[in-house]
């Protein structure tokens, strides 16, 4: 007997395996990938994910120094298997530590440039390699250099104490940039204005230094899916990972068109059912109002799961294999379903899929953010700590 509160997250390593060689093998075959795992591998744990992944992606990409180091020192991703800090360094202490670790830093300011390279002086008989990735600004105007600053910045790496590093590739670099509108393939959207500043930028680079090898990193999961001609050396997917589409519900580019599994299920069961006459309320602030006799069901799961409480009525769910809705406002700890034409024994202890794919059916997350007015990855980031987890695979 389990007699625990029955809301429950479910976490497939196969899934996750599948999607990751769908972009290995089909969607990014000619480029390698660092899986992204921010944010606890956007919310799925990141220890389940590296694990998963460790024979198969070629590194990880995440933000926290001293998570990266972690990896590293505890062995628990294979020794070729690189790591790359989105954000790159916060302080100057950090440069040691990555050199140290072997861990690959974005620079996105001149700042962290200078932290690197003058660690990198102090270290130069240990033989260390220091590997930097230059975040381009093509337009996100969130990290990274620019027309107006690229050239000046390049400078500090342009000095001759750096020339014989940069030629061994003792000094290696990537340009890499992110796309703001990789998920929108429209006219005047889409990733053409940014690939254009990105060969500018990456022009100045190559006057400055003629001749000296790079790599590119571009694209994210929309990028990957949508445009194979910026995929270069290395592609960095994050939400295809874990089987939710970059371009939510759009048409023919669900998951399912993409043949990506979802990884994460949230699951639940009915505690207590209610049968309202035509006229009753349910939930806080009495916002639903039953238009004929309902039976509704009481879920295990609220806001403090993670479930959002700007998601609104009517949001589906699964019971019994079958697509009902959500009624009312959703409490910190519960919600309620409409049972009213659910075929079946339903009752208390009744399984719920919230999303994934569930005892009670499957449920793409894309849809339940759509109705939320959200995306996927919120959905994933927010799920609560007191919900348990299991790895089913
Ligand atoms: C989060 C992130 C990604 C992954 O994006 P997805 O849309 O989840 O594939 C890639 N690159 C950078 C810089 C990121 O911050």
């Amino acid at each position: 007997m389990n007699f625990q509160r029955p809301i429950v997250a479910k976490f497939s390593k196969q899934n996750l395996q599948h999607n990751a060689l769908l972009v290995k093998n089909k969607f990014a075959k000619n480029s390698k990938f660092f899986a992204v795992i921010k944010a606890n591998a956007y919310g799925h744990g990141q220890l389940f994910a590296v694990e998963a992944l460790k024979n198969i992606a070629d590194g990880f990409a995440l933000l926290e120094c001293e998570n990266a180091v972690l990896l590293r020192e505890n062995n628990l991703i294979n020794a070729n298997q690189k790591i790359i800090l989105l954000e790159g360094i916060f302080s100057a202490k950090q440069a040691k530590q990555v050199l140290d670790c072997n861990i690959i830093s974005a620079v996105h300011c001149v700042e962290q440039f200078q932290w690197l390279l003058e660690q990198f002086q102090k270290n130069q008989k240990n033989s260390q390699v220091l590997e930097i990735a230059i975040k381009l600004n093509t337009g996100m105007n969130r990290l990274g250099f620019t027309q107006q600053n690229f050239a000046n910045a390049l400078n500090l790496l342009a000095n001759p104490d750096f020339a014989v590093a940069l030629k061994n590739q003792k000094i290696k670099i990537t340009l890499m940039t992110h796309f703001a509108t990789a998920d929108e393939n429209l006219p005047n959207k889409g990733i053409h204005k940014a690939i254009t500043n990105f060969q500018n930028l990456e022009k100045i680079f190559q006057q400055k230094f003629p001749n000296l090898a790079y790599q590119k990193c571009l694209a994210n999961s929309a990028a990957i899916c949508d445009f194979p001609s910026v995929h270069y050396d290395w592609v960095r997917p994050g939400i295809m990972l874990y089987g939710s589409s970059p371009f939510g519900l759009q048409n023919n580019k669900t998951a399912a068109d993409l043949d990506l599994k979802p990884v994460m299920t949230l699951q639940s069961k009915i505690i207590a059912i209610q049968h309202l006459k035509a006229g009753d309320c349910v939930g806080y602030g009495e916002t639903f109002i039953a238009k004929k006799d309902m039976k509704i069901g009481v879920v295990a799961c609220g806001y403090a799961d993670g479930y959002l409480r700007s998601t609104p009525s009517g949001t589906p769910l699964m019971v019994n294999n079958q697509k009902t809705k959500s009624v009312g406002r959703i409490s910190m700890d519960m919600l309620c379903c409409d049972l009213t034409d659910i075929s079946g024994e339903v009752g208390i202890g009744t399984p719920v899929t919230l999303w994934g794919d569930g005892i009670a059916g499957s449920l793409p997350i894309d849809e339940v953010a759509e109705f939320g007015g959200t995306i996927s990855y919120e959905l994933m980031c927010s799920l609560a700590n007191r919900v348990k987890r299991e790895i089913i695979d």
